[in-house]
């Protein structure tokens, strides 16, 4: 694709190039074909004239985004191709073909070598993000790739990329549909029901990265007390219902994500005596709450956006696990999570440890959680790595 702007990286830059990073910073930059603009497709060559990488360019410090460390001789080819090893990867997984679970993300961005790219499957429609207008461009040959993977399989793609476009660049869209029209929002996960609100939910409409922590939780709570904080739709809440639980809190600000848990949980047949929900800020509810829980999960959102955030997030994340384990029965478990992509496993395994000083209680770790392997990473990538949790047992 010679015909494509160029943009020439000094020499010492080369080397993170060929290690498969897939980001190219604007200072590695030595010159560039002049006008070109946010979004365009551009080749990445050498001082020498060696081809390096095909992209497209962004505007900030993050200069190009990486679709192809070979050369590129026609790009809606690219888009299939990577489209078709993304889906092959997931029916590997066993998730394309399963009879208990119909809702997967297909591509996870950079660990699906789409960078700013996200394509949530559930049971039928395929909900898209861009979250570049480089990526966003290409709609057209992604839907048409989808079509041709899924054939009738796919009634739907849904288009939300206004707020995560929105945030970064001038580029203003609408939300709709790409193909087809709205279908039936309810998908299955390891057999438990949910509905999904793609059009009006948060993210894509449900956090598939926690489906399989989700399931781990089921093997803690059987005839046991649990509060799940940050509950969003219940994916959590559901689960341990199902698993037997006693008796389960449920806690989120969002009162549309408080009624959205309410419907799943009588989708998934849950008795109402079981189970109690509250509209209310986590910390607030942790100042009144009872002691006496065994299991608690913490699963809130990012509290940092951006390394300058970073130190402040972590005094959040040890007030909210320090409250947390105060408030855990002796033997109790706690679920602790963070989604921040700046704080680091090293961070985070800190802001906890240090809760449980302060807390003074004993506190073991049971299990190291992680996103679950539709959400891949390139080993090359660490910043696609995100979601880190623990399973501890305190004393
Ligand atoms: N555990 C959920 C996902 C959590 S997303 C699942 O498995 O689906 C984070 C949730 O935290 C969102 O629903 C948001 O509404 C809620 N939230 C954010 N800040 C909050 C606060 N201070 N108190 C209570 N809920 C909050």
């Amino acid at each position: 694709m010679s015909d494509l702007p160029q943009i020439v990286i000094h020499q010492k830059k080369v080397d993170a190039i060929q290690r498969f990073h897939p980001w190219i910073f604007s200072g590695a930059i030595k010159r560039q074909d002049a006008g070109i603009t946010e979004g365009a497709m551009v080749e990445v060559y050498s001082e020498a004239g060696q081809f390096l990488a095909l992209g497209y360019f962004l505007s900030g410090s993050i200069a190009v985004k990486i679709l192809s460390f070979q050369p590129v001789t026609a790009l809606r080819q690219l888009i299939f191709d990577r489209l078709r090893a993304a889906y092959t990867l997931r029916e590997t997984l066993g998730l394309t073909q399963s009879s208990i679970t119909n809702c997967y993300r297909l591509v996870n961005s950079e660990g699906d070598q789409l960078p700013g790219l996200i394509l949530d499957w559930y049971n039928g429609t395929i909900v898209l993000q861009a979250h570049a207008i480089g990526i966003y461009q290409q709609r057209e040959v992604i839907v048409a790739g989808l079509v041709a993977i899924y054939g009738d399989k796919l009634q739907a793609v849904y288009d939300k990329s206004a707020i995560t476009l929105g945030k970064k660049s001038s580029l203003q869209t609408t939300d709709g549909y790409l193909y087809g029209g709205r279908a039936e929002p309810r998908v299955i996960e390891y057999g438990h029901a949910f509905i999904v609100d793609w059009e009006a939910g948060q993210k894509t409409g449900f956090f598939l990265d926690q489906r399989e922590n989700r399931r781990q939780l089921a093997q803690f709570v059987g005839d046991k007390k649990v509060l799940n904080t940050f509950s969003y739709s219940g994916g959590f809440s559901v689960y341990a219902i199902a698993a037997g639980a006693r008796c389960v809190h449920s806690v989120d600000s969002s009162a549309k994500a408080i009624a959205e848990l309410e419907a799943n949980l009588q989708l998934n047949s849950a008795p109402k005596s079981q189970h109690q929900s509250f509209t209310q800020d986590v910390f607030s509810f942790f100042r009144t709450c009872g002691s006496d829980y065994d299991v608690i999960v913490l699963d809130p959102p990012a509290f940092a956006k951006s390394l300058p955030a970073r130190h402040q997030a972590m005094q959040a994340y040890k007030r909210l696990n320090l409250q947390a384990i105060t408030k855990l029965k002796p033997g109790g478990i706690l679920f602790t999570f963070s989604c921040s992509q700046v704080v680091g496993v090293e961070h985070f395994t800190g802001a906890v440890t240090a809760a449980a000083i302060a807390a003074g209680r004993q506190t073991r770790i049971l299990h190291q959680l992680t996103q679950p392997a539709d959400h891949p990473t390139s080993i090359y990538h660490p910043e696609g790595r995100y979601l880190k949790g623990l399973v501890l047992a305190v004393e």
